[in-house]
């Protein structure tokens, strides 16, 4: 059984130790509020939707709230935003396809990996395909974590084309009838090609095998660069296809405050989290189990 309190006990302390001081200090309500809106941006909450929860939480208390009121109104906020797109994961048809992008080093691969192990232990048939064949080590990793897992794994030749390789694993996983597969895209790539037509290519070829797929891309976010994940993720938000985001890394940082600004203001709900390098260091995202991890 995860403990995500322990997991994500560095945001935690950044968060809630200071509110608990905070709440304990006397100050009117006019002065919490304000420490209160410095905290949560120190915290990696960002401006703007730190300003959203903090209007929320002025126009919701009464002078005469007390400090515990101030914290159960933050905590509604913070549910409230993380829940305003619909976390629920697509891929329980059979049959069912998820695309991994994202940048290298955010932790692509792993997240990849840990899903398959996810479903897998939910009795599923996976299969795994190393797409970026750009980089020798991405698909030596995934196969590695195939082996481990006991999950094949499609991979192409080194520079083959991406959307070749992924139509190839298409036919075997349509030929094996498996449950789910799991397609680990490049982060860049060396040719001229841009990586988001390429990216549109590897949808299109799934969609004219499953009318329905892909039914999740995921944009692999890594939680312990803050705010910098939403800059990152700007570039593959000029790709139409995504459909949430995996926020990996959320253990060992102090900046897990960043998962409230990526749902607000990159419009994505957040579907999993990543809280460390084991393949079964993963949980379907709950905004109230969130918030309740820093906060309660
Ligand atoms: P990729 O280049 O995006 O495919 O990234 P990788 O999957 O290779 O991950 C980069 C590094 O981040 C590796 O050392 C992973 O073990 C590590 N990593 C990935 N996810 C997590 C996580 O949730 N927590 C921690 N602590 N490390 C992670």
């Amino acid at each position: 059984m995860i403990n995500l309190k322990e997991k994500l006990s560095r945001t935690r302390r950044n968060i809630k130790h200071r509110i608990d001081e905070l709440l304990a200090s006397r100050k009117n309500q006019e002065e919490i509020l304000d420490d209160l809106m410095e905290t949560l941006i120190l915290a990696d909450i960002g401006i703007s939707t730190t300003e959203k929860i903090i209007e929320h939480i002025r126009e919701n208390s009464r002078k005469t709230d007390s400090p515990e009121g101030i914290r159960s109104l933050l905590q509604k906020e913070i549910v409230a935003i993380l829940s305003q797109q619909p976390v629920e994961v697509g891929l329980e048809q059979p049959q069912s396809v998820a695309v991994f992008v994202g940048v290298n080093g955010g932790g692509k691969t792993t997240s990849l990996a840990k899903l398959a192990r996810h479903y897998q232990s939910n009795g599923k048939q996976v299969m795994m395909v190393a797409a970026d064949t750009f980089r020798a080590a991405a698909q030596e990793q995934l196969s590695i974590w195939g082996k481990r897992l006991n999950i094949p794994v499609i991979r192409g030749q080194y520079g083959a084309d991406p959307a070749s390789v992924t139509y190839d694993a298409l036919q075997s996983f349509k030929a094996k009838q498996f449950d789910l597969l799991l397609i680990d895209t490049a982060g860049r790539i060396h040719t001229n090609a841009n990586l988001m037509s390429e990216l549109e290519k590897i949808q299109k070829i799934i969609s004219r095998e499953f009318a329905q797929a892909p039914q999740e891309v995921f944009l692999v976010l890594d939680a312990s660069i803050g705010q910098n994940a939403l800059i990152q993720a700007r570039e593959f938000l000029k790709f139409s296809g995504l459909t949430g985001i995996f926020l990996s890394k959320l253990d060992g940082t102090a900046r897990g405050g960043c998962a409230l600004s990526i749902v607000d203001e990159l419009r994505l709900p957040i579907k999993f989290i990543g809280i460390g390098e084991g393949g079964s260091d993963i949980l379907p995202f709950s905004p109230g189990e969130f918030a309740d991890a820093l906060l309660s």
